[in-house]
């Protein structure tokens, strides 16, 4: 497996086909428990994302990476704007000057994404967040590399995690016990982010 900066924009345009196929969906898991703007949030910033890679010129994953961050972080309010922004500021940083990345270079910087994202939401694993996908996602990764089917079914089984549990940080967190029975919007979100992935490097 590798990433160049071809495929770096891919992943972003798939990633922002499945937000808005499935804005309505995000935002459903955020009203109970949220304030209902997810969708809305994820769609816009991914749209003007994908605007944003059109009209630049890449040669490298990183630069790709740093438009994406600055992109979200200016152009979507609330918690997931500056959440997955700093992801992928750190993934940029953490793979600077490198034309491919290789396996063990894009798991890196996916690991300073992660840190990034657990650092800046001051969370860690069994919140109820975007962590609980992350977390066991890019573990998972660095011991099975990009075996592309099974990378979409640990995204998948990690998402689903976050529905039993009661939610301490975040919005969701205000709702106490009555957090748990409801999918977490954000790990959802990165659930589409990794499901994206896992098909631009299955071709
Ligand atoms: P807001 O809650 O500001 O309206 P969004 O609805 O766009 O923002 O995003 C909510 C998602 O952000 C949650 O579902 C959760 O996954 C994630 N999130 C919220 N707070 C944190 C945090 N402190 N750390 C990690 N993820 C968080
Ligand atoms: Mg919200
Ligand atoms: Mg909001």
């Amino acid at each position: 497996m590798e990433i160049n900066a071809m495929q770096a924009v891919q992943w972003i345009e798939k990633a922002n086909e499945k937000f808005q196929e499935n804005r309505e969906y995000l935002t459903s898991l955020d009203r109970p428990i949220g304030d209902g703007d997810h969708g809305l949030n994820m769609s816009r910033g991914f749209k003007e994302a994908v605007k944003k890679l059109k009209a630049g010129n890449y040669s490298t994953p990183s630069d790709v990476f740093k438009d994406v961050a600055m992109t979200l972080i200016s152009k979507v309010g609330g918690a997931s704007g500056p959440l997955f922004g700093t992801a992928f500021l750190k993934m940029s940083v953490a793979t600077a000057g490198q034309q491919v990345l290789n396996e063990t270079a894009f798991v890196k910087g996916l690991e300073a994404a992660l840190d990034g994202i657990k650092q800046r939401g001051k969370a860690t694993t069994g919140e109820k967040t975007m962590v609980d996908v992350w977390q066991p996602v890019v573990a998972w990764l660095k011991d099975n590399g990009f075996a592309t089917a099974s990378l979409l079914v640990e995204a998948e089984k990690a998402m689903n995690t976050t529905k039993d549990m009661t939610a301490t940080k975040g919005r969701a967190a205000y709702f106490k016990e009555k957090s748990a029975g409801h999918i977490d919007a954000g790990a959802t979100s990165s659930y589409y982010l990794f499901a994206a992935l896992a098909e631009v490097l299955g071709g």
